[in-house]
């Protein structure tokens, strides 16, 4: 059988830098577990501007379409602001997640033990916290029609429109319901059908969806705006959580937040499945291109790592390797060894982006 293909897009910034710690790891996969993965390389954002005039070339964009599944870095920086708006980094990334319909959002809020005290909440809230939220990324009131500023007798008026069909909120429901399969089999499904029509329906087609399709998962239902008390009350009583695009915005930040630092904060972007049954998959971290550290070997890579580790376990159904990858993760960060964005009130000598992945890949050894 062939490798499974991956294709990295290093991007900007930190970009390469934090993307040099995953190469490593794909380099143990096949060197320590016989695992191995076709790795093409290209460009995207910034980089990819100054070389061909736009941020995403359509060779790039047929590659990804190709592969298995996609890891990118980060894209954007201060030199490129002055750009068209038609051609900035960012641009880049909204063209493949549009291409390749990636609709489901997945954004994991993972609490390791060792950064508890990092969290705004009391420590007993978020120690060993792991839940996801699964956002609808390509529909919703950021799409919907009509929208505008308009001219209303004598003042203006602000249009944005809620639009879900029953397709778009059934196949985001899946992907939730499968996910939840493959953690604790429970999903919170979250919005407002006591004020909103769209609501009704999205509560309506999610029970649909389970009824007839999944009835071995725990099902609940809960406004949205009690969804971001419970969050802050007690989020561990959550597994999966999907919700719309709007909500999901609001709240899949607010429960990352909830685990402390933007350097470790993975996310995946999934679509339908292709020919092979893998869902089209686009793996990142949650961080920019962070300038005001690029280049001086500062850079959290954890947030890579995991984005690496959610790849492998949903795109590749490596689960076991997934987890060993994470186990590995909480290792080092318990043994203390942390990057500057780790560092609490009490001090300590940060460790480079190069040596915190050499720790990961010693704890991989050690898993051995
Ligand atoms: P940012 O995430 O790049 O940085 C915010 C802050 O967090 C900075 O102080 C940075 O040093 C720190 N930080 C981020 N990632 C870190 C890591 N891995 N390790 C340690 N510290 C880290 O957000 P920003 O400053 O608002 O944006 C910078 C550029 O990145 C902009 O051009 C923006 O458009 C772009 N951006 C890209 C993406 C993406 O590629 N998905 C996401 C957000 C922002």
């Amino acid at each position: 059988m062939a490798n499974p293909s991956l294709l990295i897009l290093a991007g900007d910034g930190i970009g390469p830098e934090v993307m040099a710690e995953v190469k490593k790891i794909i380099g143990w996969m096949g060197a320590k577990r016989g695992v191995h993965f076709d790795v093409s390389e290209d460009l995207v954002g910034g980089c990819a501007y100054d070389k061909h005039g736009t941020p995403l070339h359509d060779d790039t964009m047929a590659k990804a379409q190709a592969v298995d599944a996609v890891l990118l870095g980060a894209v954007g920086g201060p030199k490129y602001d002055v750009l068209d708006f038609s051609v900035k980094p960012e641009r880049g990334l909204l063209r493949l997640r549009k291409e390749m319909d990636l609709f489901s959002n997945l954004r994991p809020a993972q609490c390791f033990d060792a950064l508890a005290d990092f969290s705004s909440l009391k420590k007993e809230v978020v120690a060993g916290l792991d839940i996801v939220i699964v956002r609808e990324l390509t529909s919703g009131v950021y799409f919907g029609e009509p929208r505008g500023i308009f001219k209303e007798g004598n003042e203006r008026v602000g249009i944005n429109t809620q639009r879900y069909t029953e397709s778009e909120i059934a196949r985001v429901a899946r992907s939730a319901f499968e996910l939840a399969r493959k953690r604790n089999n429970k999903v919170c499904s979250m919005e407002k059908a006591n004020v909103m029509e769209s609501g009704i329906l999205w509560r309506e087609v999610v029970q649909e969806v389970h009824d007839r399709e999944y009835p071995d998962v725990a099902l609940t239902h809960m406004y949205a705006d009690n969804g971001a008390m419970q969050l802050c009350r007690w989020p561990k009583q959550f597994d999966v959580i999907v919700t719309d695009n709007l909500f999901g915005d609001v709240l899949s930040d607010m429960a990352a937040m909830l685990t402390g630092s933007l350097g470790m904060l993975p996310s995946a972007s999934l679509g339908l499945p292709m020919a092979n049954g893998r869902p089209k998959a686009l793996y990142e971290p949650v961080h920019g291109s962070a300038p005001d550290i690029a280049g001086q070997g500062k850079a959290n890579p954890i947030a890579c790592i995991l984005s690496f580790a959610m790849a492998l376990r949903y795109s590749f159904g490596m689960g076991e390797d997934a987890t060993r990858v994470e186990k590995a993760v909480e290792k080092v960060l318990a043994d203390g060894v942390r990057t500057a964005d780790l560092m609490g009130p009490e001090g300590g000598t940060p460790v480079s982006t190069t040596q915190m992945g050499d720790a990961i890949i010693a704890a991989l050894d050690a898993s051995l």
